[in-house]
């Protein structure tokens, strides 16, 4: 017999009735009952009602009315399996075994049960008691930290965990492979080994915020390697509470970002060259427009002084109206180019007058039929409306939409004008009949130096006439806007305020 077994030897299960014994028991915190040899029970506490959740009668059930029992794989107990038996069977305490317990209820509790076999005063084997821990409590707290410790530790990103004087209490796999030091080097230590200290003030400042409860997401900093080397960082900042939900240290989720970095440089790096390229071209642009201008008007005003006396000699004059036509094109383009350059610069100068619009659209209209088939642009309506604006910028507008619907209907079909008063606005539509715009591109027609893939190669020009028009309307508070169905036609509108 063992030395615990000793300890009821010389009472007998009745000393349970004694009153001052079992008010002692009956308060205890731990969970007792205690039966005969026959495992009826004859007595049990208050604690023990409480985890069995029923009351059994006493000096009539047995131990096996409270519960089931099952091991831990919740492999079920055999009544000659439980502790309370095998004591009272061997006659031996039945030390420490942890199982689960199913109640009458269905919930499940974890256990930790003792079992000791009682001794008459003639040394008679007169019963066994048994004393129950609960520890689910515990088990599901120890649970979830080892799956919170499990998941922080197999963390892709480096986990830092420090308490509010900042030392570190805490560093995963993911930390000592981002900074080098492994967990003993570092545990204990003040954080601050890991911060540049130009921005230790900086990590004050974000503890301030962490005290008072915020979160900080996605904060760009460096920190220390072990071997000294910077490493670019974005951090996650969250305070660690206790059960009480009192601040009682920070974790740290960093993330290395040195390729990110490396990247945003480089692009920032490219955008600056890119910027600076773009500038000079713009430059080249506008100076090179200006030395194509100059020769060009020279070599036009020598040919309309050739022209002026070649009436004699039609060949001549014939020549000399094709070299012109062909210089009048060339200088729009040049003027294009020109404007473009000017509203780059932001140097595009408008004069603002009323204009009465009808007149504007006849007038312009008629110039622009002078090179074409008269019939071939209709102006369907032509409300009176009268607009402020610059005339001839407006004018530049409606011929660049007017020359587009010839140049892209090639085979000749009707352009169509229209001028509509709509509540305060004036809205002035072109449409034509030709090749029409894929909708994904409907968008771009008004970029610079945008033009359509598939028609670019089939006709000439150069792609600023809508940017250009673009512009000139938002000078004026214009809108603009374009239907188009591809292979049908397009109609480009634009609207100005009345004035
Ligand atoms: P471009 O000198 O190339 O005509 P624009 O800026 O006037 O320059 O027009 C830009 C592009 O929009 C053109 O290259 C063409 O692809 C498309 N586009 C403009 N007007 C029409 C239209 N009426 N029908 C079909 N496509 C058009």
């Amino acid at each position: 017999m063992g030395i615990e077994n000793q300890r009821f030897t010389n009472l007998r299960v009745d000393f349970l009735t004694n009153a001052a014994m079992q008010s002692i028991l009956m308060e205890m915190p731990l969970a007792m009952y205690a039966c005969d040899v026959n495992g009826i029970i004859k007595f049990y506490n208050a604690e023990a009602a409480t985890l069995w959740q029923m009351h059994p009668t006493i000096g009539e059930d047995t131990w096996r009315a409270v519960w089931k029992l099952y091991r831990q794989d919740f492999q079920a107990l055999l009544s000659e399996e439980f502790p309370i038996f095998r004591t009272l069977k061997l006659q031996v305490r039945h030390s420490r075994e942890e199982l689960l317990a199913e109640r009458a209820d269905g919930s499940i509790r974890h256990l930790i049960i003792y079992s000791y076999p009682i001794f008459d005063e003639n040394n008679l084997f007169n019963g066994a008691y048994e004393l129950i821990y609960d520890v689910t409590d515990q088990k599901k707290a120890r649970t979830h930290h080892q799956i919170i410790s499990s998941v922080i530790e197999s963390a892709e990103d480096a986990v830092i965990l420090k308490d509010l004087q900042g030392l570190v209490i805490g560093w995963n796999n993911g930390a000592i492979k981002l900074l080098g030091y492994i967990s003993p080097e570092i545990i204990g230590q003040h954080i601050s080994q890991i911060i540049p200290t130009d921005r230790q003030k900086e990590d004050e400042q974000i503890m301030e915020l962490i005290k008072r409860g915020e979160r900080i997401r996605h904060y760009e900093t460096i920190l220390k390697h072990k071997s000294g080397r910077w490493i670019p960082i974005s951090l996650t900042i969250s305070p660690i509470r206790d059960e009480n939900g009192k601040i009682i240290g920070v974790s740290k989720i960093a993330r290395e970002i040195t390729q990110e970095v490396a990247v945003r440089k480089m692009l920032e790096l490219y955008n600056k060259k890119l910027k600076q390229e773009n500038q000079y071209k713009d430059q080249f642009l506008s100076l090179a427009s200006h030395e194509l201008k100059t020769p060009l008007t020279s070599a036009k005003a020598y040919i309309q002084l050739i022209l002026h006396n070649a009436n004699k000699h039609r060949k001549y004059y014939t020549f000399a109206t094709k070299a012109l036509l062909s210089l009048g094109k060339l200088e729009n383009l040049i003027n294009g180019l020109l404007d473009v350059s000017r509203i780059k610069i932001g140097k595009m100068t408008y004069t603002m007058a009323e204009i009465n619009v009808r007149d504007f659209v006849e007038n312009t209209v008629e110039d622009v039929r002078q090179f074409t088939e008269v019939s071939r642009i209709q102006i369907t309506q032509l409300d009176d409306s009268r607009v402020m604006g610059d005339k001839l910028k407006l004018e530049q507008v409606l011929i660049n939409l007017l020359n587009n619907a010839i140049k892209y209907s090639p085979d000749g079909e009707v352009v169509q004008v229209a001028v509509k008063k709509i509540q305060n606005k004036v809205v002035i539509s072109v449409s034509d009949h030709g090749i029409g715009i894929p909708p994904q591109s409907i968008n771009l027609l008004f970029d610079r130096y945008y033009r359509v893939n598939h028609t670019a190669d089939n006709f000439p020009g150069l792609g600023l006439g809508l940017f250009i028009a673009a512009e000139i309307l938002k000078k004026h508070d214009g809108t603009y806007w374009v239907e188009s169905t591809l292979g049908e036609g397009s109609t480009f509108y634009f609207s100005l305020p009345l004035s």
